[in-house]
């Protein structure tokens, strides 16, 4: 019903354009910068590479007061990153070259800035209409999963964001194997600019020699297997994590952890010197000092039953001393050799009422699973993203 109406007012939608656009020609090619018009002005664009608002203006050789203007204008409207590397900007020049008008797209959002009495400039905050893209993307593993991914254009923050949904599954930096292949769903919104706003992965699937097989659907704000478990637990699948290795050490240089089980007590992960460690689970420190053999070492309590360890730590995260109240994925310290060891590697372990147990075959309730109503709108909207899962999984075509 809707689409039958629908249809004949984008109809009449696109000739009220037409007509429009038909009365104003002889007149330039609006650039869409400026909804407040551009009349008489002369529009140049280009894209923030990573430069502050300042410095690029300043490249492109506005006068201090310009830009001081536009800084007092934007103060009270930005927060975060602000420009962001990638993000389109325009100016409009007068005809004797003053900035009459500026625009950035960031985001979903589009900022005027338009030059007013006294040298100061107004700003008009927008909300861009986006339109959705949604693409599948399939790889093997040859070294890591950041090699592969990066050799078919994924975005570093695409990258991170698989390793975090799966980061109570899968350690991305040491069970990787070669020939391991993974899939998944990329929702982009992109603004009427060309630029994306933002990024989703709404459905994963990784398989891999040491990892096994695991699948991922995005579903109200949360990442859940087929069988509507939530991926989360209380622990995560190891204490050196994806996400916090990669903005401290550069990714495409970072070698595959090595992972030594060592029977009865716990695992060795031989990492260089200097990597974040991180709390497996939300925890108190329950001791953080020197500890014979260990060197320097953290103990946290997570609940009754549960403490992990740290050992042989170059150094201890800021704040971290006993009864500190940490959380999961928290930098804690970072991987050294103090104490008995002959290269720098983590010494981790974890105890189960004061017993050494293996972490790798504890087996943890999800956080959370769905239930009833909601698992069977669940296993209807999942459909479609299995399907494109499949395709993908059959097709050996990968994203060039
Ligand atoms: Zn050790």
């Amino acid at each position: 019903m809707v689409r039958k109406i629908l249809l004949p007012v984008a109809i009449l939608a696109a000739v009220i354009f037409f007509i429009i656009a038909v009365r104003k020609t002889g007149a330039p090619e609006t650039s869409g910068f400026f909804p407040g018009g551009e009349a008489g002005l002369t529009v140049s664009t280009g894209a923030f590479d990573g430069g502050s608002l300042w410095a690029t203006m300043a490249g492109l050789g506005r006068p201090a007061g310009e830009i001081a203007g536009l800084q007092k204008a934007l103060s009270g409207a930005v927060n975060g990153r602000f420009p962001r590397a990638g993000d389109a900007y325009a100016l409009a020049l007068s005809t004797s070259g003053e900035l009459a008008k500026f625009a950035v797209v960031s985001g979903e959002f589009l900022y005027e800035l338009r030059k007013v009495e006294n040298g100061g400039f107004l700003l008009s905050l927008s909300t861009l209409t986006l339109r959705s893209e949604r693409e599948t993307v399939s790889g093997t593993i040859e070294s890591s999963l950041w090699e592969s991914m990066a050799a078919k254009r994924v975005k570093p923050s695409v990258i991170i964001d698989f390793a975090d949904i799966y980061s109570w599954e899968i350690d991305f930096l040491s069970e990787p194997r070669k020939g391991d292949r993974y899939s998944f769903v990329l929702e982009t919104g992109l603004t009427p600019f060309g630029g994306a706003a933002f990024h989703k992965i709404t459905a994963a699937v990784y398989s891999g020699e040491e990892a096994g097989e695991k699948y991922a659907y995005y579903y109200k704000d949360a990442y859940y297997r087929p069988d509507g478990k939530s991926l989360k637990r209380q622990f995560l699948r190891a204490p050196l994590v994806f996400r916090r290795i990669s903005s401290y050490f550069n990714p495409k240089r970072y070698h595959p952890i090595l992972r030594i089980f060592r029977p009865h007590n716990g695992i060795d992960y031989a990492a260089p010197s200097g990597t974040p460690v991180s709390a497996v689970a939300d925890g108190t420190v329950s001791f953080a000092g020197v500890k014979g053999g260990y060197g320097k070492f953290i103990e946290l309590r997570h609940g009754g039953t549960y403490t992990t360890c740290y050992g042989h730590l170059r150094s201890f995260a800021r704040g971290i001393r006993s009864g500190k109240k940490v959380s999961q994925g928290e930098v804690i310290g970072y991987v050294g050799m103090t104490g008995l060891a002959t290269g720098p590697h983590l010494d981790f372990s974890i105890k189960s009422g004061g017993r050494f147990v293996n972490f790798l075959k504890l087996s943890l309730p999800s956080a959370s699973s769905l239930s009833g109503v909601e698992l069977a709108d669940f296993t209807e909207a999942i459909k479609p993203a299995e399907e494109a899962l499949k395709k993908a999984g059959e097709s050996p075509a990968d994203r060039k």
